[in-house]
Protein backbone atom coordinates (compact mmCIF):
# COMPACT_ATOMS: atom_id res chain seq x y z
CA UNK A 1 0.00 0.00 0.00
CA UNK A 2 1.90 3.60 -1.41
CA UNK A 3 0.59 6.31 1.12
CA UNK A 4 1.86 9.76 0.70
CA UNK A 5 1.07 12.37 3.29
CA UNK A 6 0.61 15.86 3.38
CA UNK A 7 1.93 16.99 -0.11
CA UNK A 8 4.08 19.91 0.40
CA UNK A 9 3.68 20.16 -3.42
CA UNK A 10 0.86 22.19 -1.86
CA UNK A 11 2.52 25.20 -0.78
CA UNK A 12 4.55 25.10 -4.48
CA UNK A 13 1.49 27.38 -5.74
CA UNK A 14 1.49 24.95 -8.62
CA UNK A 15 -0.68 25.90 -11.96
CA UNK A 16 -3.28 23.43 -10.90
CA UNK A 17 -4.70 25.63 -8.51
CA UNK A 18 -5.44 27.89 -11.44
CA UNK A 19 -7.88 25.58 -12.65
CA UNK A 20 -10.90 27.68 -13.71
CA UNK A 21 -12.71 26.85 -10.40
CA UNK A 22 -9.98 28.58 -8.88
CA UNK A 23 -10.33 32.12 -11.25
CA UNK A 24 -11.78 34.01 -7.99
CA UNK A 25 -9.46 36.42 -6.94
CA UNK A 26 -7.67 34.58 -3.53
CA UNK A 27 -5.96 35.92 -0.46
CA UNK A 28 -2.98 33.72 1.61
CA UNK A 29 -4.49 32.65 4.79
CA UNK A 30 -2.29 31.10 8.02
CA UNK A 31 -3.52 28.75 9.93
CA UNK A 32 -2.06 28.58 13.66
CA UNK A 33 -0.08 25.67 12.83
CA UNK A 34 1.68 27.21 9.72
CA UNK A 35 -0.89 25.99 7.25
CA UNK A 36 -1.08 27.35 4.62
CA UNK A 37 -4.45 27.68 2.40
CA UNK A 38 -6.22 29.56 -0.34
CA UNK A 39 -9.16 31.13 0.13
CA UNK A 40 -11.84 33.56 -2.08
CA UNK A 41 -11.31 37.55 -1.29
CA UNK A 42 -12.90 40.26 -2.36
CA UNK A 43 -10.40 42.72 -2.80
CA UNK A 44 -6.87 41.11 -2.89
CA UNK A 45 -5.42 40.34 -6.53
CA UNK A 46 -4.46 37.08 -7.10
CA UNK A 47 -0.41 37.33 -7.65
CA UNK A 48 0.23 37.06 -11.44
CA UNK A 49 3.96 34.78 -10.21
CA UNK A 50 2.83 30.91 -9.78
CA UNK A 51 6.22 30.61 -7.73
CA UNK A 52 5.94 33.61 -5.57
CA UNK A 53 6.18 32.25 -2.26
CA UNK A 54 3.69 33.36 0.83
CA UNK A 55 6.35 36.08 2.31
CA UNK A 56 3.57 38.14 1.23
CA UNK A 57 2.50 40.97 3.62
CA UNK A 58 0.14 38.59 5.84
CA UNK A 59 -0.25 40.61 8.23
CA UNK A 60 -1.86 43.31 6.47
CA UNK A 61 -4.42 40.66 5.04
CA UNK A 62 -5.20 39.52 8.46
CA UNK A 63 -6.06 42.88 9.97
CA UNK A 64 -9.20 43.02 8.05
CA UNK A 65 -10.51 39.60 9.54
CA UNK A 66 -12.95 39.45 12.05
CA UNK A 67 -15.28 36.56 12.92
CA UNK A 68 -14.48 32.59 12.37
CA UNK A 69 -16.78 30.78 9.63
CA UNK A 70 -17.74 28.09 8.68
CA UNK A 71 -20.34 28.87 6.45
CA UNK A 72 -20.41 30.23 2.94
CA UNK A 73 -21.23 33.75 4.03
CA UNK A 74 -17.82 33.62 5.71
CA UNK A 75 -15.60 32.74 3.07
CA UNK A 76 -13.80 36.18 2.87
CA UNK A 77 -12.93 35.58 6.16
CA UNK A 78 -9.79 33.71 7.86
CA UNK A 79 -8.64 33.87 11.64
CA UNK A 80 -6.89 32.00 13.99
CA UNK A 81 -9.41 29.32 14.75
CA UNK A 82 -10.94 28.66 11.00
CA UNK A 83 -11.62 25.32 10.34
CA UNK A 84 -8.83 23.69 8.08
CA UNK A 85 -10.46 20.94 5.34
CA UNK A 86 -8.69 18.02 3.92
CA UNK A 87 -8.80 15.85 1.01
CA UNK A 88 -7.88 12.33 1.40
CA UNK A 89 -8.07 10.40 -2.13
CA UNK A 90 -8.06 6.36 -1.87
CA UNK A 91 -7.38 4.71 -5.40
CA UNK A 92 -6.86 1.56 -7.12
CA UNK A 93 -8.54 -1.19 -9.24
CA UNK A 94 -12.02 -3.32 -8.66
CA UNK A 95 -11.76 -5.36 -6.16
CA UNK A 96 -9.04 -3.96 -4.04
CA UNK A 97 -11.19 -2.82 -0.76
CA UNK A 98 -11.50 1.14 -1.90
CA UNK A 99 -15.39 1.48 -0.68
CA UNK A 100 -14.56 -0.84 2.62
CA UNK A 101 -11.67 1.54 3.19
CA UNK A 102 -13.84 4.81 2.66
CA UNK A 103 -16.41 3.10 5.09
CA UNK A 104 -14.23 2.40 7.81
CA UNK A 105 -12.90 5.89 7.65
CA UNK A 106 -16.42 6.96 7.41
CA UNK A 107 -17.49 5.01 10.71
CA UNK A 108 -13.88 6.27 12.69
CA UNK A 109 -15.02 9.66 11.78
CA UNK A 110 -18.92 9.03 13.08
CA UNK A 111 -17.56 7.79 16.24
CA UNK A 112 -15.09 10.58 16.98
CA UNK A 113 -18.23 12.35 17.16
CA UNK A 114 -17.85 14.37 13.72
CA UNK A 115 -21.15 14.78 11.29
CA UNK A 116 -20.48 12.50 7.95
CA UNK A 117 -22.49 12.24 4.92
CA UNK A 118 -21.83 9.99 2.10
CA UNK A 119 -22.19 10.80 -1.58
CA UNK A 120 -22.33 8.12 -4.35
CA UNK A 121 -23.05 8.38 -8.16
CA UNK A 122 -26.60 7.72 -8.77
CA UNK A 123 -25.24 5.71 -12.13
CA UNK A 124 -24.21 3.14 -10.30
CA UNK A 125 -27.21 0.96 -8.78
CA UNK A 126 -26.53 -2.12 -8.71
CA UNK A 127 -27.28 -2.38 -4.72
CA UNK A 128 -29.66 -0.17 -4.45
CA UNK A 129 -29.51 3.98 -4.83
CA UNK A 130 -29.49 4.81 -0.80
CA UNK A 131 -27.11 2.73 0.19
CA UNK A 132 -23.47 1.72 -0.37
CA UNK A 133 -22.30 -1.75 -0.17
CA UNK A 134 -18.95 -2.94 -0.39
CA UNK A 135 -17.93 -6.31 -2.57
CA UNK A 136 -17.57 -7.55 1.16
CA UNK A 137 -21.67 -7.03 2.26
CA UNK A 138 -20.81 -3.71 4.35
CA UNK A 139 -23.48 -1.59 4.06
CA UNK A 140 -24.15 2.44 4.75
CA UNK A 141 -26.76 4.96 4.32
CA UNK A 142 -25.93 7.23 1.15
CA UNK A 143 -27.01 10.06 -1.04
CA UNK A 144 -26.97 8.76 -4.35
CA UNK A 145 -26.27 12.05 -6.61
CA UNK A 146 -25.60 12.51 -10.41
CA UNK A 147 -23.58 15.21 -9.74
CA UNK A 148 -21.47 16.99 -7.04
CA UNK A 149 -22.68 20.68 -6.88
CA UNK A 150 -26.01 19.85 -6.53
CA UNK A 151 -25.26 17.98 -2.77
CA UNK A 152 -25.10 21.45 -1.10
CA UNK A 153 -29.03 21.69 -2.30
CA UNK A 154 -29.97 18.13 -1.93
CA UNK A 155 -28.71 17.84 1.66
CA UNK A 156 -29.91 21.33 2.83
CA UNK A 157 -27.47 24.64 3.48
CA UNK A 158 -28.09 24.62 7.15
CA UNK A 159 -27.16 20.67 7.29
CA UNK A 160 -24.23 21.22 5.25
CA UNK A 161 -22.55 23.66 7.36
CA UNK A 162 -22.75 21.69 9.95
CA UNK A 163 -21.34 18.69 8.06
CA UNK A 164 -18.09 18.39 8.62
CA UNK A 165 -16.50 14.61 7.01
CA UNK A 166 -17.80 13.89 3.52
CA UNK A 167 -17.52 10.70 1.80
CA UNK A 168 -17.30 10.25 -2.15
CA UNK A 169 -17.54 6.80 -3.50
CA UNK A 170 -16.89 5.68 -7.18
CA UNK A 171 -15.59 9.05 -7.93
CA UNK A 172 -14.39 8.73 -11.34
CA UNK A 173 -18.18 8.95 -12.34
CA UNK A 174 -18.73 12.89 -10.86
CA UNK A 175 -17.20 15.34 -13.36
CA UNK A 176 -17.35 18.00 -11.10
CA UNK A 177 -15.37 16.53 -8.44
CA UNK A 178 -12.21 18.84 -8.65
CA UNK A 179 -14.51 21.95 -7.82
CA UNK A 180 -16.51 19.98 -5.20
CA UNK A 181 -13.83 18.75 -3.25
CA UNK A 182 -11.48 21.96 -3.78
CA UNK A 183 -14.75 24.22 -2.93
CA UNK A 184 -15.54 21.96 0.52
CA UNK A 185 -12.10 21.38 1.44
CA UNK A 186 -10.45 24.88 0.73
CA UNK A 187 -13.54 27.37 1.45
CA UNK A 188 -16.23 25.57 3.98
CA UNK A 189 -13.17 23.51 5.57
CA UNK A 190 -14.87 19.77 5.15
CA UNK A 191 -12.54 16.80 5.03
CA UNK A 192 -13.75 15.04 1.79
CA UNK A 193 -12.61 11.50 1.65
CA UNK A 194 -12.61 10.17 -1.53
CA UNK A 195 -12.96 7.13 -3.13
CA UNK A 196 -12.72 5.79 -6.77
CA UNK A 197 -10.60 4.01 -9.43
CA UNK A 198 -7.90 5.66 -10.85
CA UNK A 199 -7.61 3.85 -14.14
CA UNK A 200 -10.06 2.53 -16.41
CA UNK A 201 -9.79 -1.00 -18.30
CA UNK A 202 -7.61 0.43 -20.51
CA UNK A 203 -5.62 2.24 -17.64
CA UNK A 204 -6.24 5.44 -18.64
CA UNK A 205 -6.75 7.87 -15.80
CA UNK A 206 -10.32 7.43 -15.16
CA UNK A 207 -12.48 11.08 -14.90
CA UNK A 208 -10.56 13.37 -12.60
CA UNK A 209 -9.78 11.23 -9.30
CA UNK A 210 -6.16 11.86 -10.34
CA UNK A 211 -6.26 15.93 -10.68
CA UNK A 212 -7.08 15.58 -7.25
CA UNK A 213 -3.71 14.60 -6.15
CA UNK A 214 -2.15 18.24 -6.07
CA UNK A 215 -4.64 19.28 -3.54
CA UNK A 216 -4.85 16.12 -1.52
CA UNK A 217 -3.46 16.10 2.13
CA UNK A 218 -3.22 12.04 1.42
CA UNK A 219 -3.36 9.46 -1.68
CA UNK A 220 -3.65 5.93 -0.77
CA UNK A 221 -3.24 3.50 -3.42
CA UNK A 222 -5.09 0.19 -2.27
CA UNK A 223 -3.83 -3.03 -4.50
CA UNK A 224 -6.33 -6.25 -5.13
CA UNK A 225 -5.04 -10.17 -5.01
CA UNK A 226 -4.40 -11.06 -8.83
CA UNK A 227 -7.42 -13.42 -10.18
CA UNK A 228 -4.74 -15.58 -12.03
CA UNK A 229 -1.92 -16.16 -9.94
CA UNK A 230 -3.03 -14.36 -6.20
CA UNK A 231 0.11 -11.60 -7.13
CA UNK A 232 -0.89 -8.04 -5.80
CA UNK A 233 -3.04 -6.46 -8.76
CA UNK A 234 -3.30 -2.74 -9.32
CA UNK A 235 -5.15 -3.19 -12.78
CA UNK A 236 -8.60 -3.95 -13.95
CA UNK A 237 -9.24 -6.37 -16.70
CA UNK A 238 -12.61 -6.52 -18.81
CA UNK A 239 -13.15 -9.70 -19.22
CA UNK A 240 -15.65 -8.86 -22.01
CA UNK A 241 -14.89 -6.65 -25.29
CA UNK A 242 -17.50 -3.93 -25.00
CA UNK A 243 -15.32 -1.07 -25.30
CA UNK A 244 -17.23 2.24 -23.61
CA UNK A 245 -15.12 3.76 -21.14
CA UNK A 246 -18.13 3.50 -18.28
CA UNK A 247 -19.33 -0.21 -17.94
CA UNK A 248 -20.65 -0.72 -14.31
CA UNK A 249 -20.83 -3.92 -13.52
CA UNK A 250 -18.92 -6.54 -11.27
CA UNK A 251 -16.81 -9.86 -10.84
CA UNK A 252 -18.76 -11.40 -14.21
CA UNK A 253 -17.23 -8.36 -16.53
CA UNK A 254 -14.08 -7.25 -14.65
CA UNK A 255 -11.21 -8.91 -12.95
CA UNK A 256 -8.57 -7.73 -10.81
CA UNK A 257 -4.67 -8.67 -12.13
CA UNK A 258 -1.25 -8.31 -12.14
CA UNK A 259 0.85 -6.32 -14.56
CA UNK A 260 2.01 -9.78 -16.29
CA UNK A 261 -1.59 -10.95 -16.82
CA UNK A 262 -3.23 -7.40 -17.50
CA UNK A 263 -0.71 -7.71 -20.59
CA UNK A 264 -1.05 -10.74 -21.80
CA UNK A 265 -4.87 -10.78 -21.12
CA UNK A 266 -5.22 -8.09 -23.67
CA UNK A 267 -3.45 -9.99 -25.59
CA UNK A 268 -5.26 -12.97 -25.65
CA UNK A 269 -8.40 -10.75 -25.93
CA UNK A 270 -7.24 -8.96 -29.31
CA UNK A 271 -6.41 -12.37 -30.27
CA UNK A 272 -9.82 -13.99 -29.47
CA UNK A 273 -11.30 -11.39 -31.35
CA UNK A 274 -9.39 -11.14 -34.13
CA UNK A 275 -10.73 -14.97 -34.72
CA UNK A 276 -14.17 -14.19 -33.75
CA UNK A 277 -14.11 -11.81 -36.37
CA UNK A 278 -12.21 -13.52 -39.17
CA UNK A 279 -15.19 -16.46 -38.29
CA UNK A 280 -17.98 -13.98 -38.67
CA UNK A 281 -16.79 -12.67 -41.91
CA UNK A 282 -16.34 -16.17 -43.20
CA UNK A 283 -19.41 -17.15 -42.09
CA UNK A 284 -21.01 -13.96 -44.05
CA UNK A 285 -19.26 -15.04 -47.38
CA UNK A 286 -20.46 -18.46 -47.31
CA UNK A 287 -24.35 -16.75 -46.62
ZN1 LIG B 1 -1.24 -12.42 -12.11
Amino acid sequence: MLKIIRMKSLLNLSPSLYKPAAAAPFSLCFHSQSTIFLRKATKLKIPQNPNFLPSVSVTNSLTNYSKPSNSSHGRGLCTESAPSGEIHVIVGPMFAGKTTTLLKRMKTESTNGRSVAIIKSSKDSRYGLDSIVTHDGQKLPCLPLADLSSFREKLGAEKYDKLEVIGIDEAQFFGDLYDFCSEAADHDGKTVIVAGLDGDYLRRSFGSVLDLIPIADSVTKLNARCELCGKNAFFTLRKTDETKTELIAGADVYMAVCRNHYVSGQVVKEATKAVLESKNRLISSVL
